[in-house]
């Protein structure tokens, strides 16, 4: 027998009907379970900066260019919400009764489930995605349905506020963090953009024991915080010969640009301090064209990489290190749940320090 958990027979969701529209408050039947499926009860939702992305409704190509998110196949109304920390409420009569009542992490990044890249642990890359809080309905909801208990992923013993953000932004940081590992000791790793992302991910180099860290931003205060959380020198891209001043600082041996801003102006300063056989990573989704002499990257034999979330295996492993290693501690301002709306408004207007967490009481 499952044990007694309320279960309702409606549900609010707070879901836009028209991109860039207010969020607001709709009712809805409260689904019921099977096959692999769990209704997980959202205890905890981080409001992310991709949520603005996908409220507003396209990235910029540049020269004014825009993929709509409509192009991508996403569909309205939406319920935002993909860092989802939940208390399992029902299974299907088959499922894992023992589950209902335990409290996970949720993963996200939900793709067909079938396919090569879904049964090879990338199931972020899938082609046919399902994520959670994009394409299905998502945590800034009373209930979510997960589609299988392997994306559900135990955090016992960490704050379960906190670890909500692991879920993408932890793992969007760790995943573009792994693909520029190892660091020699001689090198340098440079941060460019300091915000939620970039903080992160200066905690969590630090964390790994990464030495030369070195940040960028144009705000004076997340150049501030970027020092107190590990980096040795913080620039600001808007002075003259910041460039130069890199490659010094570095002794020209940058070997990887984690760029967390993804505009023309950000990615062309990550080229422009690149040694020979070093990466850029680019995270940010900021939007615009790239430029660049192709003899340059094979003569430099340099990688650009994007990097979009991370797998399940990946979110594992970040569980796994954030134990003992205090990353994700940032400025968290806890709100609740029927605030929806303000909170993607807020963190749009660049009015939010740290991270806003949805809470459902
Ligand atoms: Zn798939
Ligand atoms: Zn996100």
């Amino acid at each position: 027998m499952q044990t007694a958990i309320e279960r309702p027979s409606s549900y609010v969701r707070y879901e836009f009907k028209e991109f860039g529209g207010k969020i607001f408050a709709a009712e809805h039947e409260l689904p019921k379970v099977s096959g692999n499926e769990i209704l997980v009860k959202t205890d905890f939702c981080g409001v992310c900066h991709s949520d603005v992305h996908i409220h507003e409704g396209f990235y910029g190509l540049g020269d004014g260019k825009k993929l709509t998110l409509e192009d991508r196949g996403i569909r309205l109304p939406v319920t935002l919400g993909h860092e989802v920390i939940g208390t399992v409420a029902d299974v299907a009569d088959n499922g894992d009764q023992s589950m209902v009542g335990k409290q996970f992490l949720v993963y996200p990044w939900v793709g067909c489930g079938e396919c090569h890249e879904c049964t090879t642990d990338q199931e972020n890359l899938c082609t046919k995605p399902a994520s959670l809080g994009v394409f299905r309905p998502g945590g800034y909801a009373q209930y979510l349905v997960v589609p299988h208990r392997r994306h559900l992923v135990d955090v016992t013993g960490l704050d379960p506020a906190r670890a909500s953000m692991l879920a993408c932004s932890g793992l969007t940081v760790y995943s573009a963090i792994k693909k520029v590992l190892p660091v020699a000791d001689v090198d340098s790793v440079v941060v460019i953009g300091c915000g939620g992302l970039g903080q992160l991910a200066i905690r969590m180099l630090s964390a790994m024991g990464i030495k030369n860290i070195h940040a960028v931003d144009i705000s004076a205060d997340k150049r501030e915080i970027a020092k107190e959380s590990g980096a040795k020198h913080a620039y600001d891209p808007t002075e003259d010969g910041v460039s130069q001043k890199i490659l010094s600082e570095t002794n020209n041996r940058t070997y990887a640009v984690l760029d967390f801003v993804g505009n023309e102006q950000s990615v062309n300063l990550g080229l422009s301090v690149l040694k020979k056989g070093s990466k850029l990573v680019i995270v940010g989704l900021h939007g615009g064209e790239l430029r660049y002499p192709i003899p340059v990257i094979i003569t430099k034999a340099i990688s650009v990489i994007g990097s979009y979330t991370g797998s399940l295996g990946e979110l594992k492993e970040l569980v796994k290190f954030a134990h003992g290693n205090n990353f994700t501690d940032i400025p968290l301002e806890i709100r609740n749940l029927d605030q929806a709306d303000s909170a993607v408004n807020d963190l749009e207007q660049g009015k939010v320090k740290g991270r806003i967490i949805l809470q459902n009481k």
